[in-house]
C-alpha cells in the first residue's frame, strides 16, 4: 500500500539558462494547443502548446520581462520571455491570476506533457492544423 505521496518536480527553462523555473507535476491542471493569432506571432509558429500550472505552485527563478496585449476575447494577456535569449516560456491573463500558462517546449522534458484540448481552430493553418484526436474549441472554450 502507498503511503504519502511521491512529488516528481518538473523543472524547465530559456535557451540560455538564466531563466530556471519549477512546479510539482501533480499540479498540472491540463495541457492544451492554442492557435491563435497572437500565440502564432508571439512563437514564430503555428501555435503554442501550453501546460496549465496553479500560479502558487510554480516557483521562477531569473528575471523575465512582459509584453502585455489586449487578447481577441478581451483579456489582458501578459507573454513572458527571457530578456538576453528571448525565448518565450510563461504567459498569463490578469482576469485569471492563479493559472500560469507555460510553453511545453520549453521544460527540460516535455514527454509527460498530455495535450486535452484545441484552442482557436479559426486561425489553424493548414500547415499545422489542430490534433483530430482531441476536442477542439473555435475560440476559447
Ligand atoms: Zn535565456
Ligand atoms: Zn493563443
Amino acid at each position: 500500500m502507498l503511503v504519502g505521496k511521491v512529488v516528481i518536480k518538473t523543472a524547465g527553462g530559456c535557451l540560455c539558462g538564466s531563466i530556471r523555473y519549477s512546479f510539482d507535476r501533480d499540479s498540472v491542471i491540463s495541457a492544451g494547443h492554442c492557435h491563435c493569432v497572437d500565440c502564432q506571432r508571439a512563437t514564430g509558429s503555428g501555435k503554442a502548446t501550453i501546460v496549465f500550472v496553479p500560479t502558487a505552485n510554480l516557483e521562477v527563478l531569473g528575471e523575465y520581462r512582459t509584453y502585455s496585449v489586449v487578447g481577441s476575447d478581451g483579456s489582458h494577456v501578459s507573454r513572458g520571455f527571457c530578456p538576453t535569449c528571448g525565448s518565450p516560456f510563461i504567459s498569463y491573463v490578469a482576469e485569471q491570476p492563479d493559472v500560469r500558462f507555460i510553453k511545453a517546449g520549453s521544460l527540460d522534458d516535455p514527454s509527460w506533457v498530455r495535450t486535452e484540448a484545441s484552442y482557436w481552430q479559426v486561425s489553424a493553418h493548414a500547415w499545422d492544423p489542430v490534433n483530430p484526436d482531441i476536442p477542439s474549441f473555435e475560440k476559447n472554450p
